[in-house]
């Protein structure tokens, strides 16, 4: 009879472990985060989000860019 509570318990603690896997949206966010692509404001080029970043313009607009070039380039530009 132990041995079927034991197995019991063992079961319901692998079930709570997948499931806090799964829902854990950090997780989530570090796999699918390091593939999210976005477009630079200025040269159009599509680069990783934590490659590029983010500048808020005169304007209050907050934008992406690859890199900090583009964001002089684009304020120039204004
Ligand atoms: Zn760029």
């Amino acid at each position: 009879m132990i041995r079927f509570i034991i197995f019991v318990l063992l079961i319901g603690l692998v079930y709570y472990l997948v499931r806090s896997y799964f829902l854990n949206p950090n997780a989530e966010e570090e796999t699918s985060g390091s593939m999210d692509m976005v477009e630079c404001a200025q040269c159009k080029v599509y680069v990783p989000r934590k490659e590029g970043t983010y500048q808020e313009m005169p304007d209050k607009k907050n934008l992406f860019f690859c890199g900090e070039s583009c964001a002089r380039q684009y304020r120039e530009n204004i």
